[in-house]
């Protein structure tokens, strides 16, 4: 996938983002960073089964209720499913290979 440096397509917050189908990183050294490579690449393959709008869509709702459930940003933003699969995932170079369709359905 393509690997976009840009320091202005994305907020303070983050150091980069899928954006399918493009990973926006804000350095160039990220982009030599397998294991957070693999995380944005995680993001872009369910992205891409929800048909991209919906995963968004589902994002937010989902990171929504987590913050009423553990009323902490940063909490509710770490156990969103996509994210939690992507966490634990993201140090296995080969978990997309084997990854089976809709996996992140485990991880919520
Ligand atoms: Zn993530």
């Amino acid at each position: 996938m393509p690997i976009v440096v840009s320091k202005y397509l994305i907020g303070r917050k983050f150091v980069g983002l899928a954006l399918w189908p493009f990973i926006i990183v804000k350095s160039h050294r990220l982009k030599e960073d397998t294991t957070f490579v693999n995380h944005e690449e995680i993001h872009l393959t369910q992205q891409r089964e929800l048909l991209v709008l919906p995963f968004y869509i589902w994002y937010g709702i989902e990171y929504l209720i987590r913050l009423i459930q553990y009323r902490d940003a940063n909490r509710a933003y770490r156990n969103i499913s996509f994210e939690r699969e992507a966490y634990c995932n993201e140090d296995d170079l080969f978990y997309l290979k084997y990854r089976k369709m809709w996996s992140f359905l485990r991880y919520l």
